[in-house]
């Protein structure tokens, strides 16, 4: 790949030379789609990327999808180890002592090489301690599943044509008709994953990848020739170089050589994802503009599980989606046919190859988060650690948290007995283990109590905005890859005709 990334990759000193109008950290969907947005308005665009360039799509829509003893190869090139702790341990995580429990990623394009598809909305309710209203969120979502190419229930709203189920197997229709026969409505899972037909020409895109989307714009280039968007591989922020309420630059080295250069940008747009955007932020020092900087943390509850089945469904495919509701805070999906087995996060899109005499379905339950002040981001001091890994995460379960997790782990009984299946293995994980986190950089409707505004912009730095789950005060049981991709196209517009306002 090395030979491939001299295509596009940007030093930053040919960045730095010609400073962009916005400079954005990060290549997930939030930096991506943002990066994207601002140039389809007319801005010049860098990113800067920390991980290498590793696959120029998502890793189930090309031929790795049938390696599975390599996907998780895959992964090792770019995944590193966290923390992840309780106030107890607080004290060792801060020193290093503490085993890792948890994984992150560094590569072109984040996590969106590896996530698993499943894209749903949150509910109206869960927008209510947000800064703005789901009504007015709607239409960013409808935005971000075209942009995705998303297919499945749900999607493109109540007003939209049905968008084609992904799965329509025969052990898909008896997987749901157990299921609703006992009142539980469950349907098809919003995926993002394209099923459109080819057609004149145009292929469909399988799972959505911000990597994919990134070097399909035509305004990707080299800064020495003057592209409009331009990325620079295995380059870190490492610091944001602050005078007042200004950010003047943004400190960052290279990753191959060590080499440091501060870049000047009009705009710094921080889309590291919800823990690194923190981090970057705390080792900027910004916690003292702004007290509340890493704190209200949090990740979704998350019980999973394996049913298993007196006899196999017929087929392969299934994979159901149980919904939440404003009185059950949590929705659950259902992948199956598989030998007995458990979920790998490193071969996330395993359920893509299933067994046809497979009895055992894996289940996932994913709970609403309401993160606390006291859960929060903190920098480690271990000496000679790669800068982007100094730091630990803590949060501690609420007695609300724990509430629901036992009725999730009570729902996941019903539901086996919905279809006809036992409980043949269950874990309640860890806060972290969901991998949605989101927090640190909280929104809100005024300066007081919050750290940026609703457009994701510092309430108390002028050029500062955050397009990821940072700035999210709390979440629906939903996964976070379509509402942090419809944030960031939310963000960017608002960027966007904030800097030709103040032009
Ligand atoms: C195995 C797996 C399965 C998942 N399944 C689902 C699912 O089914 N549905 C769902 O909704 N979500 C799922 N997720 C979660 C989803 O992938 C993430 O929530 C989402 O992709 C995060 O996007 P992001 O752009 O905010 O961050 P990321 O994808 O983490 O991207 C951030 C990028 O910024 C870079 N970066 C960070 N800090 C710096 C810095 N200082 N300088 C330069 N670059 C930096 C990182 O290297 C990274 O590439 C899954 C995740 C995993 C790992």
């Amino acid at each position: 790949m090395d030979s491939l990334t001299r295509l596009f990759h940007s030093p930053p000193a040919s960045v730095a030379a010609a400073p962009p109008d916005c400079l954005v950290i990060g290549s997930g969907t939030a930096g991506v789609t943002a990066a994207l947005a601002l140039v389809a308005e007319g801005y010049r665009v860098a990113i800067i990327e920390a991980g290498p360039f590793v696959l120029a799509e998502h890793v189930g829509s090309g031929p790795f999808a049938k390696q599975h003893a390599v996907v998780p190869e895959l992964h090792d090139l770019v995944r590193h180890r966290t923390v992840w702790t309780d106030e107890a341990h607080a004290g060792d995580a801060a020193a290093g002592t503490l085993e890792t429990n948890n994984n992150a990623w560094l590569a072109v394009g984040g996590r969106t090489l590896f996530w698993g598809g499943c894209t749903p909305r949150f509910l109206d309710s869960d927008f209510a301690d947000w800064p703005h209203d789901a009504a007015s969120f709607r239409p960013w979502y409808e935005r971000a599943e075209a942009l995705i190419g998303a297919s499945g229930a749900g999607v493109g709203g109540a007003e939209a044509d049905t968008a084609p189920d992904f799965i329509g197997s025969s052990a898909q229709t008896r997987l749901l008709a157990r299921l609703i026969a006992a009142g539980l409505p469950a349907g098809a899972p919003p995926l993002g994953l394209d099923t459109r037909p080819v057609r004149n020409g145009s292929m469909s895109r399988g799972f959505d990848s911000s990597v994919a989307r990134l070097l399909r714009c035509p305004s990707l280039g080299r800064a020495s020739d003057g592209a409009a968007l331009t990325i620079s591989t295995e380059c870190a922020a490492i610091a944001l170089r602050r005078d007042g309420a200004r950010i003047v630059s943004v400190r960052v080295q290279d990753r191959r050589d060590g080499a440091i250069r501060d870049i000047a940008a009009r705009h710094v747009v921080l889309a590291g994802g919800a823990v690194q955007s923190t981090r970057l932020c705390l080792a900027s020092g910004l916690e003292q503009v702004d007290p509340l900087v890493g704190r209200y943390v949090g990740d979704h509850l998350f019980v999973q599980a394996v049913l298993r089945l007196p006899e196999p469904l017929g087929h392969h495919a299934a994979y159901a989606f149980i919904p939440p509701l404003p009185e059950r805070p949590f929705h659950v999906q259902m992948q199956g046919m598989f030998g007995e087995t458990w979920y790998n996060p490193l071969d996330a899109t395993m359920w893509l190859d299933g067994e046809r005499d497979g009895r055992y379905l894996l289940y996932y339950c994913f709970g609403i988060s309401k993160a606390p002040h006291a859960a929060h981001l903190a920098l480690s001091d271990v000496a000679g650690a790669d800068p982007l890994h100094r730091y630990y995460v803590v949060a501690d379960r609420t007695p609300e948290d724990l509430a629901t997790l036992d009725a999730m782990e009570q729902f996941t009984g019903q539901v086996a007995s919905a279809i006809g299946a036992e409980v043949f293995r269950m874990q309640r994980h860890h806060a972290g283990a969901a991998l949605h986190e989101f927090g640190g950089l909280r929104m809100g409707a005024s300066a007081e109590g919050s750290v940026t505004d609703p457009n994701g912009r510092f309430w108390r730095i002028d050029n500062l905005s955050c397009m990821d789950a940072a700035t999210w005060p709390s979440q629906g049981s939903a996964n976070s890859y379509l509402t942090i991709t419809a944030t960031a196209l939310r963000n960017a517009a608002a960027l966007a005709g904030a800097l030709r306002d103040a032009a």
